[in-house]
């Protein structure tokens, strides 16, 4: 006997929508058949499509810089995943530059996340780490973490990371088999001053910045045989530089992420009064650089929401330096990527990201013996987006038409969203 059926739907496995029924039992999946099978409940999905629970392995919940914290805390942000269609979600620890600061990084990130409804895990996240690369390697290996995020900007701040630890870095991913994240930004040609307007943001943090720096790690990376995951590319521009240089590592070692927000919108939205909304590092690329990241999408492995928004009077602000720079988008990540990729969309948010993180085949795949984390959504819908459950107060996507709703979202065998309804949700860390 299972304990939950969902019936008469089409179920997405080996990138195509078959007609079958799935069974769930103790958390995971426990068949899938054409007949229907003994069930203490059954879920009537006729006419809907039923994906593996989405992965966002890129978002920001309370997040703490400069003393102003991002609007969604772990409780809020996982229920607007949720009604998103996420499942699980990737947060990172704050930055550490040795490895004895590592252990209370975490602790303190495991503490802060652990009334989020859905299942989550982070990225350790390194600052400057001269001399320490390789304890901090270690002491990641040791806690059971598999990534680290680097910036090769915001030296400012004291969080970029130079060069050669870089390279230190990408050796060592091979030798102690984990994933160097990239902020990809050329510091030295990256020109923020006092006194810029939000227009002045796009020539900023400018493109050449992200290709010049791309082409660098990856030129590090195809050099030292290590592995890089490239987070929020934001023009197609660096993707087709990536692929006409780098061909042989592209998708392989050198992994392309993109957001939503690129896919969406141009950097004509900073000429409005309302461009501060639109503000985020890095900013928003001309509309030709949109129309060659939808050309070249297929080079894009994995969309991360980069989710980190801030509260509409915060982000009011006329001059940079003085607004907090992130949006929020992970309630309408799939629903917009659906309505622009189709069905190319759901392995970039699910198997994709998986394989990456190492979450494969528990999480990314329908399959007997997999994990229930299911998102059921209904692609007979247009509608308008409005509103949504962050505890942010706006969201750039209102008023944006799509053509998929999701309808329900399962994590570990049980509803977190129902038929559109939050019913509970025990998220548990997946370290
Ligand atoms: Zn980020």
């Amino acid at each position: 006997m299972h304990d939950l059926g969902i019936i008469g739907g089409q179920l997405y496995i080996e990138s195509e929508f078959q007609r079958k029924n799935l069974f769930v039992k103790n958390g995971a999946i426990s068949g899938i058949s054409d007949g229907v099978e003994g069930c203490l409940e059954y879920y009537d999905a006729s006419g809907k499509k039923i994906i593996p629970g989405l992965i966002d392995p890129h978002v920001h919940f309370a997040l703490n810089v400069s003393g102003r914290t991002s609007a969604d805390n772990f409780f809020s942000g996982s229920v607007s995943a949720a009604f998103g269609g996420v499942t699980t979600f990737i947060d990172f620890l704050d930055p550490v530059s040795k490895a004895l600061d590592l252990p209370g990084a975490l602790k303190r990130r495991k503490s802060a996340a652990k009334d989020s409804v859905v299942n989550y895990l982070f990225h350790a996240t390194a600052a400057n780490p001269k001399g320490e690369t390789e304890k901090i390697a270690m002491e990641m290996k040791n806690l059971g973490l598999h990534t680290i995020k680097i910036f090769t900007t915001y030296e400012e701040s004291g969080r970029r990371t130079y060069d050669t630890e870089i390279k230190e870095f990408l050796e060592l991913s091979k030798k102690y088999g984990f994933m160097v994240l990239a902020h990809v930004e050329n510091d030295d040609i990256v020109g923020m001053h006092p006194k810029q307007l939000v227009s002045n943001l796009p020539e900023a943090r400018s493109e050449e910045a992200e290709i010049t720096e791309a082409l660098k790690l990856a030129a590090m990376v195809r050099e030292t045989g290590g592995e890089l995951y490239m987070v929020h590319t934001s023009s197609g521009r660096t993707v087709r530089e990536l692929i006409k240089c780098f061909s042989g590592i592209v998708g392989n070692r050198f992994h392309i992420e993109s957001c939503p927000h690129y896919f969406s919108f141009d950097d004509s939205k900073y000429e409005n009064e309302d461009g501060y909304l639109y503000t985020m590092i890095p900013p928003l690329r001309d509309s030709r650089a949109v129309r060659l990241l939808k050309k070249y999408s297929n080079f894009v492995e994995s969309i991360g929401t980069d989710h980190c928004p801030y509260m509409e009077n915060e982000k009011a602000r006329q001059w940079l330096d003085e607004i907090p720079m992130g949006i929020g988008s992970i309630e309408h990540s799939f629903v917009v990527m659906h309505s622009i990729l189709g069905n190319k969309a759901i392995d970039k948010m699910s198997r994709c990201p998986a394989e990456i993180f190492g979450l494969y085949p528990w999480k990314g795949l329908l399959a007997v013996g997999s994990d229930a984390d299911i998102t059921i959504y209904d692609d007979n819908e247009n509608y308008r987006i409005h509103g949504n459950h962050s505890a942010c107060d706006y969201t750039v996507y209102e008023g944006f038409d799509v053509k998929v709703k999701i309808e329900s979202t399962i994590c570990g065998g049980e509803f977190v969203i129902r038929k559109g309804e939050f019913k509970r949700g025990n998220g548990k860390c997946l370290l």
